[in-house]
């Protein structure tokens, strides 16, 4: 296997499936598949979950919300995908923990690096819920934290894309696919890829971004293997 510890970042959004809200139960169970497949080929396995199919800091500021309320709310919303995925994991036959940012005792596990690194040595999925558990921060940023802190090799960034491309490929018939790509590059280039906290974090320590499309059943699986999918930046 190319990884031996790998920190998978999804979005909220992606939990939605086809719906405009919420989360979708059969996409949540492809997911599960998907990630069972690696973690049976001994990859250890750490994931952090956005909230944005339930709720976004920014959204309730744009309606006159505080904006630390609004993003409270968010990183609370990250903790119920986070329930939701690991009941999903578990259905498939995983041992998983849930760790929180923000304590919520009877919930889940308050983050405890050592404890979640054992975690995983021990072959258990460790979610990661509430973000970094500080206002004006995102899940991505949450996500590369967290890959730092329990050194995975890498982040991967599960998105509806395959990619990074030199246009949205949603938007422009004519973007073309980068298979990679250096950190240089994408801030030269003003190319998006994570927010710009996020990106410099992992810039600065050096840890590889993988963004390919999780909504491919297999995708996670050959991406593991060494097979080039997606888009890898590095240095
Ligand atoms: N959030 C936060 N601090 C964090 C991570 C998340 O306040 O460290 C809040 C913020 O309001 C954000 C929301 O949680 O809008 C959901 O996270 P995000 O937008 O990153 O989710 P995604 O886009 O990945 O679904």
């Amino acid at each position: 296997m190319k990884f031996k510890r790998i920190l998978l970042k999804l979005s909220g959004e992606a939990l939605m499936g086809n719906r405009n809200y919420g989360i979708d139960p059969e996409r949540l169970a492809e997911y599960a598949k998907d990630i069972k497949d690696i973690v049976d080929k001994g990859v250890e396995v750490a994931i952090v979950i956005g909230g944005g199919n339930i709720f976004r800091g920014v959204a309730g500021a744009s309606v006159g919300m505080d904006r630390v309320q609004g993003d409270h709310m968010g990183m609370l919303a990250t903790v119920i995908n986070g329930l939701a995925l690991q009941g999903a994991l578990e259905d498939s036959g995983l041992p998983t923990r849930l760790q929180t940012a923000i304590k919520i005792n009877e919930v889940a596990e308050p983050f405890i690096r050592r404890r979640a690194i054992r975690h995983l040595e021990k072959g258990r999925v460790v979610i990661f819920g509430g973000g970094t558990g500080n206002p004006y921060f995102t899940t991505d940023s949450a996500a590369v934290l967290r890959a730092i802190e329990i050194e995975a090799d890498a982040i991967l960034k599960g998105t509806r894309v395959d990619g990074i491309y030199t246009a949205d490929p949603e938007k422009d018939e004519s973007a073309i696919k980068f298979d990679h790509i250096t950190f240089e590059e994408v801030l030269k280039k003003g190319l998006k890829v994570m927010d710009t906290t996020a990106f410099t974090l992992s810039q600065e320590n050096k840890l590889p971004i993988i963004v390919f499309d999780m909504n491919k059943k297999g995708n996670l699986l050959k991406l593991i293997s060494g097979e080039k999918i997606g888009t890898t930046v590095d240095l």
